[in-house]
């Protein structure tokens, strides 16, 4: 139990927006089985638990578990039982089980979807999801317009886009009416073994776009159990975080809690999107959070695991469509 006088989940403004986020954020791609199988009632469990110990920020998507992430997130966010305010929102449009589509008339559909099965009426972000897979010129000219009429409408507060390779970014938001994109979100490009978006943070400063981190744990890299068999990680890649987390266990540190308090070091980023499916996680995350805050990272078993991941510092995977 959270008692009088305990530190709090520490909150960051995203910006212009004005929303203010809890620096770790749930991220919701788990509950669509994403990483293995997770019961209604551990999913149920685990939002309250987040919810109960000061994360008010929850992540989804329609291709997460191809629609199963949206549903369970509605079903959790329905048992909570808190006023709508009292939590954020963000999904994503353009990206389904069965491929991507970025068109004005899918974008509209897509929401409608989402809102029923999250069972809200507006959620607080749409973000188009991994635009690498799209044209970004339809991105900048149809979707990102079409978006700005969905917040006029009230089905949105606030529009993103999602991306692993970097250079998507600055394209767009170069290209579209200044203003009108409010949010980022980047993945696996603020950890310990890749830090390549922290170049850009000054960038998106001038812009005045809010920046979301997602996956410090590099998608199950950088856990003491490993990643999920279909991680786009080179086999180098792989063994070097297989050896970071070995390095840890034998100093009897926790490369996730490392990793996490990493991401978390840099308060240009307004959260840390983790993924979620257990109490433990929940309440470990947290801890480390916390910690964080109160005590401060863990420098030397830092350095000794910046030592090891040194020689695939920021090797990343392709993601997108390929140019010839
Ligand atoms: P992550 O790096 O957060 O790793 C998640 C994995 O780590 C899961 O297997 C989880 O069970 C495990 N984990 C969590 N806490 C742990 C702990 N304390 N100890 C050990 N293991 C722990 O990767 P992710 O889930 O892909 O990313 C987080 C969230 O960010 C996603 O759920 C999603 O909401 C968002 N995201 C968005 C995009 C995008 O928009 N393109 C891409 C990636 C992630
Ligand atoms: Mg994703």
């Amino acid at each position: 139990m959270a008692t009088i006088g305990q530190p709090k989940l520490e909150l960051r403004e995203l910006r212009k927006t004005g929303l203010k986020l809890s620096c770790v954020g749930f991220g919701a791609s788990p509950l669509g089985n994403v990483f293995g199988h997770v019961s209604e009632q551990d999913a149920i469990d685990s939002v309250r638990e987040a919810f109960r110990l000061g994360i008010n920020f929850f992540d989804t998507s329609p291709y997460y578990g191809d629609t199963l992430s949206e549903t369970m997130l509605g079903k959790c966010l329905q048992a909570l039982g808190v006023p709508r305010n009292e939590f954020i929102v963000s999904t994503k449009c353009g990206r389904y089980g069965g491929g991507f589509d970025f068109s004005e008339e899918r974008v509209r559909k897509s929401i409608d979807e989402s809102l029923s099965r999250l069972k809200l009426d507006y959620v607080d972000i749409l973000q188009c999801h991994d635009i690498e897979f799209g044209d970004l010129d339809q991105i900048v000219n149809e979707t990102i317009p079409a978006l700005q009429k969905l917040k006029k409408e009230g089905k949105i507060r606030y529009i993103g886009i999602t991306g692993l390779p970097l250079e998507v970014f600055t394209y767009v938001l170069d290209r579209v009416t200044p203003g009108s994109v409010d949010v980022i979100l980047s993945y696996c490009h603020y950890s310990v073994n890749d830090t390549a978006l922290e170049d850009l943070l000054p960038y998106f400063k001038s812009k005045e776009v809010g920046v979301i981190s997602a996956s410090p744990l590099a998608m199950g890299l950088l856990t003491e159990s490993g990643p999920p068999e279909w991680h786009p990680a080179s086999p180098e890649l792989k063994s070097a975080c297989k050896a970071a987390a070995a390095h840890c266990k034998e100093k009897g540190k926790n490369i996730s809690k490392l990793s996490l308090q990493f991401s978390l070091s840099n308060k240009e980023i307004s959260s840390v999107l983790v993924g979620m499916n257990s109490v433990t996680q929940v309440v470990e995350n947290v801890a480390a959070a916390v910690e964080l805050t109160t005590v401060g990272k863990d420098e030397v078993i830092l350095r000794e695991v910046e030592t090891i991941l040194e020689p695939i510092k920021n090797q990343t995977w392709p993601s997108g469509i390929q140019k010839s």
